[in-house]
């Protein structure tokens, strides 16, 4: 077989967090009943005037910044004229030649995956964004009943008019799993600084792959597949991997493909074709003439980045650096903002013990929040009370082992650390007192073995202690009774 090379350029597009849409005053709250949230300028009526929405301008820029890309000082809005029953107007107010963000670069962090698929070698790689752009999004083709029975469809304009920001990048993957870290980092980017809630399954991140493969070293690409209906970024990375081997297979086999869009199929775990999209569209874009130029100042953009939180990168770097975790510990406890919020406050709370508050995370709460569906900022286990129960560990109170089951039942429950410790009779006794009397009790019970261990057998040291913690129930401090039998042996 020969050579082949892949090459993936991915166009994102997010629907940012704001309460009205990018023209109107229109609510863009989901699952309203049908066309209640439209007025004459999202339903496209003659003569209704667009007014852009200020949030979302602010919404875009926490995007760019947080995504290292620049803001342009101004934009244009334009036309991009096409006829589908879901957009009234014939047109969607887009960006074309003077987007709000372009020519950006974004360095990620991606990894192979072995055949289990665990990532191995995190290596940084740079891709160069072609645009940010605003647009408006577009209505919704609704089929509901059974066909042939009572099956009837109708158009809902809720969503037109929704804002978006289209992210273009280069076609600068080589491989699906690039791809896959790439729509993660925008994702948690875009999530971390409040810009979008970048959903997937909820559809405010749409991810669309564009696939095509050549011989390795051949200048020319060739003819590029576009991947639609992507309901999850796995999805996407199993579309990739299926097509660029559908590309291969045909061209191996002398055939020819066709440059069309194709949808996923997350059942049959293959693409479809959806339209041929053999001739370049000509959407006949043109500068709108209701909206002025968008011009964004430099303070505008200074403000807003004063505003962003510490970033995803910066903040796992500082957790490496301040905290001893290795990478992968790092950009686990940064996944997303909630979880390093949550990490930095367990290990205030633990006295400064990060890699054990990191340790309890990962492989205990991680496992416990995942099972119950939550983020780290619901969990029923707040933050200080890990680092309580991390310290009730290193004080020596209670075992590791027992930590475990008290972090399950404070998960469960939500019942603190020190109270279930005191309800399960945990706490090890360290009390001298009470130690030296259980002491005395075996040291009278025993008079032979304390015979010969005054004379001499000291090996029956161990007696005494097993002695001791059987009559404490396990509860002694054993470093205590060590300490108060040689004394009182003696
Ligand atoms: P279209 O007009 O079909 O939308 P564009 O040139 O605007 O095409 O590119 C859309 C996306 O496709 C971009 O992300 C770009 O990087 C990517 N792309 C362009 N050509 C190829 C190719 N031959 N193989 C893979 N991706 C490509
Ligand atoms: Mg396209
Ligand atoms: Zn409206």
């Amino acid at each position: 077989m020969n050579d082949w090379e892949t090459i993936i350029g991915l166009e994102v597009h997010a629907q940012l967090s704001t309460e009205s849409k990018i023209f109107c005053g229109c609510s863009t709250r989901f699952g309203s009943e049908p066309n209640s949230n439209t007025c004459p300028v999202c339903l496209g009526l003659p003569g209704a005037l667009p007014v852009l929405n200020h949030r979302v301008v602010e919404l875009a820029a926490r995007a760019a910044l947080a995504l290292g890309l620049h803001v342009n000082e101004r934009s244009i809005f334009s036309r991009k004229n096409y006829f589908y029953p879901d957009l009234p107007k014939g047109y969607q107010i887009s960006q074309y030649d003077q987007p709000f963000s372009a020519n950006g670069t974004l360095e990620i962090m991606t990894a192979d995956r072995d055949e289990a698929g665990h990532a191995h070698d995190w290596k940084p790689m740079t891709i160069q964004i072609t645009r940010l752009h605003l647009e408006e999004d577009a209505g919704k083709n609704v089929h509901e009943g059974l066909p042939d029975v009572d099956r009837f469809s109708y158009i809902d304009l809720n969503r037109a008019g929704v804002p978006l920001a289209e992210i273009v990048t280069e076609p600068d993957f080589r491989t699906s799993w690039q791809a896959y870290d790439y729509v993660n980092h925008v994702r948690r980017a875009l999530q971390w600084v409040g810009a979008s809630d970048a959903d997937m399954e909820k559809g405010n991140l749409r991810c669309e792959a564009n696939v095509s493969v050549r011989l390795k070293g051949d200048p020319i690409f060739g003819t590029k597949v576009e991947l639609k209906n992507l309901n999850s970024v796995r999805f996407m990375q199993k579309a990739i991997e299926f097509e660029v081997e559908r590309h291969i297979k045909t061209l191996e086999a002398g055939g020819r493909l066709v440059q069309e869009t194709r949808l996923w199929d997350d059942h049959l775990n293959e693409t479809r074709p959806m339209r041929s999209k053999e001739e370049a569209h000509d959407y006949r874009y043109f500068p709108e003439p209701d909206l002025p130029p968008l011009v964004v100042t430099n303070k505008f953009v200074e403000d807003v980045r004063a505003s962003l939180p510490e970033l995803p990168g910066p903040r796992a770097k500082r957790f490496i650096e301040s905290y001893e975790l290795s990478f992968s510990d790092a950009s686990q406890l940064t996944a997303d903002r909630s979880l390093a919020d949550y990490y930095e406050s367990g290990v205030e709370a633990s006295g400064g013990n990060a890699r054990a508050t990191a340790n309890w995370i990962r492989s205990e709460l991680l496992r416990e929040l995942e099972h119950a569906g939550l983020t780290a900022d619901k969990s029923p286990i707040p933050p200080t009370e890990l680092g309580a129960l991390v310290r009730l560990v290193d004080e020596g109170t209670i075992s590791g082992k027992q930590a475990k089951d008290v972090l399950v039942e404070m998960f469960a429950t939500g019942k603190s650390a020190s109270a279930i410790v005191a309800e399960r009779g945990l706490v090890q006794v360290s009390d001298t007192g009470e130690i030296d009397r259980v002491i005395d009790e075996v040291i009278a019970a025993s008079p032979n073995q304390l015979e010969q261990y005054r004379s001499g057998k000291e090996t029956l040291f161990g007696f005494f202690v097993g002695q001791v913690m059987k009559a404490s129930k396990g509860k002694a401090n054993p470093k205590v009774v060590n300490e108060r039998l040689r004394e009182k042996l003696k």
